[in-house]
Parts: structure tokens; sequence; C-alpha cells
């Protein structure tokens, strides 16, 4: 178990993001929580500080939350190759799906059981009586009676689930439940995946970072310079690496590292649209669906990329690289031509910002970004696109359905598995470039409505006020 060093950040850009009502609401309701916490720390877990959704968000609120008064930290659980394998099981479980053929039986919970007392000898060292402990996700889920036996009120906080339950669910969520029930509450980002035995169930869903370098915006000339310079588009835009920009919150963001890029031929020129996916290199991101869908598609004037964290950068997720091993023969297996018109980038993740950056520009540059998953928590690559005012087609799945409404800010796909559905969809949005505007224009407004850190660090403020404030402690 160690700490995950975050320190404050200013909050003027966030007031020019925000404009300054919306910050004066924040800061009216930190000041109130600050002063019922008294002291007390928040701590939240989860099971690594860089790749995925709950790393993206913590990296956002916690240094927010801290600059607003509140002492919010940040705990990572350390765990072997074989407890990280069980609860990627676990998590694909949850989502709806079998994924490998091992089982959740009694060797896979008494090992889950070993590596969460361990863990739990090292939450002793920092949870102290009245704390808050959120654990996020089923890594640390097991923590849960352990933090309630320090004397701290304790949230589970659950990002993924599948929109109908099936045997898999429930098997994972059975797997789960003798831990995450002794919550005093569970937060869920959709109505949609809450439990049946969920304790106090709350649906809360995420936000983006406007002044993080995933996020703020880069100029045309940055954001060609920036792909250019790792090796994702044509050079003579830009003049190689590193490049440097400067960013509204924390130190400037440099890029140094080229992106390891899969691809026959020359990069795409800029000029080209680009149809992009960014994801995890993980089989319920649907990668080969996105090729498949590109390829049926038939777009001749298109360059498709998919992109994902380096496969030897993100620990938890050991399926990683047969992921990317699959997509790399689908690729393969595509004629010449295709194949030319497609590439596979791998991001480095040495530096988290350089990363977020590079993100960022491919997000920027995309003519459609597509988020074709075949189940989904929430889905931040779609918020993100959608910030960035990016036409978007997502599947109708999990959180991705409560951020698009279909035709006017995105499009859905109702059955995540159509492939002839998406590559019709992808023809439509290509083909159509007052559509394209239309509905990108429309995403940023969604965003920004809905999916603000200010929206979100109010919603956790008024859950943990009841939960201090329920038995008068
Ligand atoms: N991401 C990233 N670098 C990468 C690939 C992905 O920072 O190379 C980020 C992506 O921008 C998003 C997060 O990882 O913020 C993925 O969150 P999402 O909710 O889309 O899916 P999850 O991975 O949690 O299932």
């Amino acid at each position: 178990m160690r700490e995950v060093p975050i320190g404050q950040v200013p909050l003027s850009p966030y007031q020019d993001a925000l404009g300054e009502e919306r910050m004066s609401r924040l800061r009216s309701g930190a000041g109130r929580l600050g002063q019922l916490l008294q002291g007390r720390t928040v701590w939240n877990i989860n099971s690594t500080a860089a790749g995925g959704g709950v790393a993206e968000l913590l990296h956002a609120l916690v240094p927010l939350a801290r600059s607003a008064g509140l002492d919010v930290r940040w705990l990572v659980i350390d765990g072997d190759p074989e407890f990280f394998g069980i609860t990627k099981r676990l998590c694909t479980r949850l989502y709806g799906s079998r994924g490998d053929d091992g089982s959740l039986g009694p060797a896979e919970l008494s090992h889950y059981k070993r590596v969460t007392d361990d863990n739990a000898a090292g939450l002793a060292r920092f949870v102290r009586p009245g704390d808050i402990v959120i654990v996020h996700e089923s890594q640390p889920a097991g923590l849960v009676p352990a933090a309630r036996s320090l004397g701290a009120r304790v949230v589970y906080r659950c990002h993924i689930g599948k929109d109908v339950p099936n045997a898999h669910t429930r098997e994972g969520q059975a797997f789960l439940r003798p831990w995450a029930e002794h919550a005093d509450a569970s937060v869920f980002l959709t109505a949609r995946h809450v439990f049946d035995w969920a304790p106090s169930p709350r649906v809360i869903p995420p936000s983006i970072d406007p002044c993080a370098p995933k996020n703020m915006s880069l100029g045309p000339e940055e954001t060609l310079a920036v792909l250019s310079g790792t090796g994702i588009l044509g050079s003579g835009h830009g003049s190689g690496l590193p490049v440097t920009l400067p960013a509204p919150v924390g130190p400037q963001v440099v890029v140094r590292r080229p992106a390891t890029v899969i691809r026959e031929g020359p990069p795409p020129d800029p000029s080209v649209p680009m149809v992009v996916q960014v994801s995890r290199w993980d089989r319920l991101k649907d990668m080969t669906g996105v090729l498949r869908a590109w390829t049926e598609a038939d777009c001749a004037t298109t360059y498709l990329t998919l992109a994902g964290a380096d496969i030897s950068g993100v620990c938890d997720d050991p399926e990683a690289a047969e992921m990317f091993e699959e997509c790399r023969s689908a690729w393969e297996g595509l004629p010449r031509e295709l194949r030319s018109r497609c590439q596979l980038v791998c991001l480095p993740m040495d530096d988290l910002r350089e990363n977020a950056v590079v993100v960022n520009a491919l997000q920027q540059h995309a003519a459609v970004v597509v988020q074709k998953s075949l189940a989904e928590g929430f889905g931040l690559t779609a918020t993100e696109a959608m910030w960035k005012s990016r036409p978007l087609l997502a599947s109708a799945v999990g959180g991705l359905r409560d951020q698009v409404t279909d035709g006017e800010d995105g499009l859905l796909l109702d059955d995540p598995t159509d492939i002839a559905g998406a590559a019709k969809n992808l023809r439509r949005i290509l083909g159509d470039p007052a559509l394209a505007a239309r509905l990108g224009a429309a995403a940023r407004r969604r965003v920004t409505a809905r999916f603000l850190p200010d929206r979100h660090l109010l919603d956790w403020a008024k859950l943990l006020e009841d939960l201090i404030s329920k038995d008068g402690t």
C-alpha cells in the first residue's frame, strides 16, 4: 500500500473554465463539507496510479478537492500478477462477459483474501477513526471491512456493470458481496449498474478536468506538432521532438517520446480525415470491431487510428498484450490497400502528462471519434471527445447512453456488435460535414452542463455530508 503524492492546483484556471458563479458554488460546497469533516481525511483507494478511467478521475479530482481546502488523499494497493489476474476476471464478469475460462472459486477467493489482508495491514498505517475511505472498483473492495474496523466510514464505488445483468455479473457480484456489502454507502456511475444488494446506493456520474493536459485546449499548430513529432501523422508539421506546451495547471508538458506505431506505408497526411478510437487494449473496447466497421464503411479517403496505452505500462491489466496481438493479427489480415490506411498506436505511459497530451491531440485531430465498447462503465474517452466538439459514434451501453442523445450530440449504436450499423453511421458522419459540426457543438454543450468537476465534487460533498451527519458524529 502506498500513497500517491498529490499537491494542490491553482484555482484561477478553473475559474476561467467554469466561470465565477460555478466556482463560488463549488467553494461554498467545499467549505460546508470541510466544517463537517473537522480535520478528518478522505482516502481514495484504487489499484493503479496510471492508466484507465479511475486513475484519470482521481488525478483530476483529488488535487482540486485539496485546493478547495479538503484533506483528500489517494492510496494504491499492492498485488501480485495472480491477484490482478483474478480481479481482471472479476471486472470482466461484472461487465457481463465470461472472459477467460478461469473460475472465481475458493482458490481465487483465498488468494484475493490473502492479498487483501496484506493491504489491510498497510491501510492501518494511514486511516484514523472517523476518516472516510472510498474504495474504487473490485481490486480494493476487499478492504471495506478492514477500513470499517479502523473506525472509518466506507464508500464502495463501482465503476463498471452491465445494463441487463446476467449469470456472469451475478457471479462477479457474489464474489464481492462478502466485503462490499459492509460499506456505509455505494456509488455507481449510472443507474443501470446498481446491484440489488448495494448498500445505500447513489448515482454520481464522473467528470473530466478541463485544465488537465488531456483536455486543455490545443491550437491546430500544437496538435499537428504533437502528432507529427510522435510519428502518428506525417512529418513536416513542426520540428520533431521534443514538443513543449504550456499548461493551465502544473508545469509545461514536454512530449519527448515517439509512439510505437504499427503501420505499413507512409504516416497519414494531416489533411486525411481520421477515424480514431482511444482505449485500453481490452476485449470489451472492441478495437477489432472498430477495424471491421471501418473496413466495411469503405471510406476510401479516410485513415483509421486505434490507440491505447503502451502495453508494458499498465500493470493491473494482464490481458492487454493478448488483446493488442489480436488487433495486430486483424490488421495483418487486412487487404494491403486498407492496411496502409490503418495504424495501431501504443502511447508511452512513462510520463502521464505527456501521454495525456498525445491523447488530447489525437482526439482533437479526429474527424470522428468512435467508442464502440461492448460494455462500458461510463466511457470517459467519449466525454473527452465531446468536450473537444468532436462528432462521436458510441455504443448504446452503460454510461455512454447517459452521455449521448442519439442524433443530438453524437450517434449511438443500439447493438454494439452491429458492424454494418457502425459502418453506416461512420459513413453518415464522414459524408455530412454539417451533421458532424452540429453533433460536435452540441456535444461540447452537453459536457459543459453535466460532466465538469464542480458538479462532480458537489455530488460527492453531498454524499459525504449525509454520511457524516447520519449518526451525528
Ligand atoms: N487513456 C489514456 N492513455 C491511453 C489510453 C487511455 O490516458 O493511452 C485514458 C483515456 O483518455 C480515458 C481513460 O484512459 O481518460 C479510460 O477511461 P474510460 O472511462 O474510457 O474507460 P476505462 O479504461 O476506465 O474502462
